[in-house]
C-alpha cells in the first residue's frame, strides 16, 4: 500500500460514513476474522458499518464478536442490496475478483461507492480505488493490523478485535504452520495477545467442535483417499451421498484435503466434493514446495488462490472430474517431481 492510499484512506475515514465490508463467498476463518476485525474498527470509530456475507458461514465461526449482527445476502437480500446501494465506502477483503462474490457481483459493479481491496491472493483486478493487495501476507487478518498500524491507530485493537484478527491469522497459516509465516507475524500475534487475544480459547472454539458425523465423514473421506505415489498427490472424492449419510453441515470438510500432504513424498493434494445443489464439483488443491496449485487452478478448474493453497471447480460428474484430473498429472509430472 503506498503513501498516497493511505492518505486518501485517512482522509476518507475522518468523517462519519456508511460503509459495508464483504468477504469472499463460502467465508473462511480468514474472511470472516478479517471483515469482523475491521468491523469492530470501524464502529468504534463512528462509521456506519455492516459487513454482508454473500452466503452463511460456517459453524465454527459463529462464536466470533459480532458474528450475529452478518447479514447473508443469500438470506436478507433485499436489505442488503438497500445498504449497498447507500454505501459511500465498500470495503471488499480476502477476495481478489468481484467474481468471488458471485451474485452479489452486479449490485457491486452498479455502486458509485469508493472501493477498497484488502487481500492477499495472486492477481488482484484493479475495481478498487484505494487497494492494499500483498499476495506475501499469510492472511488478510495481518494486513488489517498492518493497515490499523498504517493508520496510526494500534492502540484502538480491543480485546473483540484482537480474537477476530487473531482467528483468521490461525486459520490461513495454517496454525501458524505455512511458509507464509514470518516472524512479524508472531510478532503481530504477540500483540494480539497482549490486546486481548484468548489464543487458547480461540483454538479450541475454532478446532475443538467435531460431531461424531463429522469424524466419520474424515473417515470416509480418508478412505476414500487415492494416492499416486508417480505424481507425488494424493485426492480425496466425497460424493453428495457419502455427505448425506454423514448429515454434512458447511465447514465439515474443513481442513481434510491437508492430510494427503502429510504423507512422506506427497507435494499435491485435492479433495474433490460433489455439490448437488448448485451442480457443481468443488475443488481444493493444496501443495508443498515449488509446485503453484494457484496457476494450476487458474488453467484447468475456474479458480485460484495462492501457490499452495487453491480453490476451483467443475461442471462435470465427480467420475469426469477425477478422470480429468489424473489425464492432467502427466503434463505435471516433472514441476510435481522436484
Ligand atoms: P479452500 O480450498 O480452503 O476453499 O481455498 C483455498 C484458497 O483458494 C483460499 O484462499 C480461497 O480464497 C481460494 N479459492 C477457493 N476457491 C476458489 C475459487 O473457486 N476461485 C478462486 N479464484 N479462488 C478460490
Ligand atoms: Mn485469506
Amino acid at each position: 500500500m503506498n503513501l498516497a492510499d493511505i492518505k486518501m484512506l485517512g482522509d476518507l475515514l475522518s468523517t462519519p460514513r456508511k460503509m459495508v465490508i464483504i468477504p469472499h463467498k463460502n467465508p473462511d476463518g480468514d474472511a470472516i476474522g478479517s471483515t469482523l476485525g475491521l468491523y469492530h474498527y470501524l464502529k468504534k470509530a463512528g462509521h456506519k458499518a455492516v459487513v454482508i456475507s454473500p452466503n452463511d458461514f460456517p459453524k465454527f465461526l459463529k462464536w466470533m464478536p459480532g458474528n450475529q449482527e452478518i447479514l447473508n445476502f443469500e438470506r436478507e437480500t433485499a436489505q442488503a442490496k438497500q445498504l449497498i446501494k447507500e454505501a459511500d465506502v465498500i470495503c471488499t477483503l480476502d477476495f481478489n475478483h468481484l467474481g468471488r462474490i458471485e451474485q452479489m457481483q452486479p449490485f457491486l459493479e452498479e455502486s458509485k461507492a469508493t472501493f477498497v481491496m484488502i487481500d492477499h491472493h495472486q492477481a488482484p483486478s484493479d475495481y478498487a480505488q484505494i487497494m492494499y493487495s500483498d499476495v506475501q501476507m499469510g492472511s488478510t487478518c495481518e494486513m488489517v493490523y498492518n493497515l490499523l498500524e498504517m493508520l496510526g491507530d494500534l492502540d484502538k485493537i480491543d480485546a473483540d478485535m484482537a480474537n477476530c484478527l487473531y482467528t483468521g491469522i490461525l486459520t490461513d497459516t495454517g496454525s501458524f504452520k505455512f511458509s507464509s509465516t514470518t516472524s512479524r507475524t508472531h510478532r503481530v500475534v504477540a500483540d494480539l495477545i497482549d490486546k486481548g487475544a484468548d489464543n487458547s480459547m480461540v483454538h479450541n472454539l475454532v478446532f475443538d467442535t467435531n460431531t461424531p458425523s463429522r469424524l466419520h465423514l474424515l473417515g470416509c473421506a480418508l478412505k476414500n483417499m487415492v494416492i499416486l505415489e508417480e505424481y507425488h498427490t494424493a485426492y480425496i472424492t466425497l460424493s453428495q451421498e457419502e455427505l448425506d449419510a454423514h448429515h454434512y453441515k458447511k465447514g465439515d470438510t474443513e481442513g481434510f484435503v491437508n492430510y494427503g500432504l502429510t504423507l512422506e513424498g506427497i507435494r499435491f493434494a485435492v479433495i474433490f466434493i460433489e455439490n448437488r445443489e448448485e451442480g457443481i464439483i468443488k475443488i481444493s488443491f493444496r501443495s508443498e514446495g515449488e509446485f503453484s496449485v494457484n496457476e494450476f487452478a487458474r488453467a484447468h478448474f475456474e479458480g485460484g488462490g495462492h501457490n499452495n493453497a487453491a480453490g476451483g471447480k467443475s461442471n462435470a460428474s465427480l467420475a469426469e472430474t477425477t478422470a480429468y484430473f489424473m489425464g492432467l498429472l502427466e503434463t505435471y509430472k516433472t514441476q510435481l517431481g522436484q
